[in-house]
């Protein structure tokens, strides 16, 4: 049986990814800049209600019905098994999470619950400058003390315990990369266009950059707030970059647009500043979170072609078709815990570390 990898291209796939291309780069032009192409902020308001909700319906819709299919139907995702095996506690609890955190948190809560607490016309939103800072983009935990509890306490915490699950188990960008990346044609994009192997690695330096510079927004915004500096034009300059580049081009066009030529996670692996943040909190806090190998490995390969963030995980699994007993964590790579490489060896030749065990 052919592994989705193996697979061309078939014609409806084509076809969407024709309309895929400009919806995705139009949509967003629009979403986040409507003032380029009308007089009225509300120029596109459909039924009275922001893109952004209509954004987040379709979006929230889309995860919220794939997790549900995962769910019901009970079988390992990520095999390529034609009757895979039953789905296994650890991918049951992350697909109910992203159910949960993507329907609660990120749609019923912000789009239904507080406009409806705050007494307002539901279907008369005001017009409203669009949200350029979508994905915790670093920088604005420097501008309020809850975005700063937030990214500086809780998310060290959990990358303490938890290293980047994060990215697989909550956020909302993810949500959409995990969840697209066990459809059939999302499994394909990511098993056979995912970029691996030196180069796409080394390549990985650009997110470093891209932290660097929301910390040094982070730094002008803070000392602005606080009145210690304000230069006008470095706050205006700086905040134009993290919403033109950062989050319209690279985050939103290139990182959802990319999808079918590159795999799902390049905003991720490349562009999201807070990952790279996490990728150095890891090492630096000693994170207990790792993957092992216990020496079954039989060389398939299935591992390293279902990383959604290119990771050679079968070197740490045999050298040389012989088995060894790796171990990789976010000192060695970006992993983000989604546990796909795990799921898809069919020897169970990998594990995560149990934090549990001390002798480990
Ligand atoms: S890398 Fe950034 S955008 Fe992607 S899932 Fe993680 S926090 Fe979200
Ligand atoms: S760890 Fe499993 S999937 Fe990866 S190469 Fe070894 S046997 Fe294949
Ligand atoms: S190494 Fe495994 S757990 Fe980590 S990101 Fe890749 S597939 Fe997911």
């Amino acid at each position: 049986m052919p592994t989705p990898d193996q697979l061309p291209r078939s014609k409806a796939e084509i076809i969407f990814i024709f309309l895929f291309l400009p919806v995705v780069v139009g949509f967003y032009l629009i979403y986040k800049y409507p003032l380029w192409f009308a007089d009225e902020l509300d120029a596109f308001y459909l039924f009275g209600k922001q893109p952004a909700f209509w954004y987040g319906l379709t979006y929230t819709t889309l995860v919220s019905v794939t997790c549900l299919y995962i769910l019901v139907r009970g079988r390992n995702a990520y095999s390529i098994r034609k009757e895979p095996e039953p789905l296994n506690r650890y991918q049951k609890g992350k697909f109910s999470m992203i159910l949960f955190s993507q329907l609660c948190a990120f749609f019923l809560v912000p789009f239904v619950i507080i406009p409806l607490s705050r007494g307002v016309d539901f279907w008369h939103d005001l017009p409203t400058e669009p949200v350029k800072s979508a994905h915790v983009y670093l920088w604005p935990a420097f501008t309020s003390l809850g975005t700063a509890l937030y990214v500086f306490v809780l998310i060290t915490l959990v990358v303490y315990f938890f290293g980047k699950r994060y990215c697989s188990w909550f956020c909302s960008c993810g949500n959409l990369a995990e969840t697209v990346g066990v459809t059939p044609w999302g499994r394909k994009w990511v098993m056979k266009y995912t970029p691996r192997g030196e180069g796409a690695t080394k390549l990985e330096g650009v997110q470093k950059i891209m932290m660097v510079l929301a910390l040094v927004t982070g730094v002008i915004l803070f000392t602005d707030l606080m009145k210690l500096a304000s230069v006008e034009t470095i706050v205006e300059k700086s905040l134009s970059f993290q919403y033109f580049v950062t989050d319209l081009i690279f985050g939103s066009i290139i990182g959802v647009g990319s999808y079918p030529f590159l795999g799902t996670r390049i905003w991720c692996r490349y562009g999201c500043p807070l990952a790279s943040w996490m990728h150095w909190l890891g090492p630096t806090i000693k994170t207990k979170f790792r993957v092992v190998a216990n020496g079954q490995c039989k060389g398939i390969g299935l591992c390293t072609k279902t990383c959604p963030m290119g990771i050679m995980v079968e070197n740490y699994a045999h050298k040389d078709k012989t088995p060894i007993m790796g171990t990789f964590g976010l000192k060695e790579t970006p992993c983000i815990g989604c546990g796909g490489c795990i799921s898809a060896c069919p020897t169970k030749a990998l594990s995560f570390k149990n934090i549990m065990n001390k002798n480990e």
